[in-house]
């Protein structure tokens, strides 16, 4: 059974950095979010400026929630 089942009591998401894909607590204190830090931060923007991002995984529309601001 594949399901959406939340079971641990984490009062915060866990979101994968989009730079570097580490799981983080999505924290209001993190000024770098969704990044985990500055640096994922810059080098994600680096990367797009460059034209080479590129998304190892393929697009699903199984329906990405945006974690609360
Ligand atoms: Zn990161």
């Amino acid at each position: 059974m594949a399901g959406m089942s939340t079971t641990t009591a984490t009062a915060r998401p866990k979101v994968p950095c989009p730079s570097c894909g580490k799981e983080q607590e999505w924290s209001p204190d993190n000024p770098w979010r969704p990044f985990c830090s500055e640096r994922c931060k810059l080098i994600d923007l680096g990367a797009w400026a460059t034209e080479s991002y590129r998304v190892p995984v393929a697009e699903n529309d199984a329906g990405l929630e945006e974690p609360p601001a």
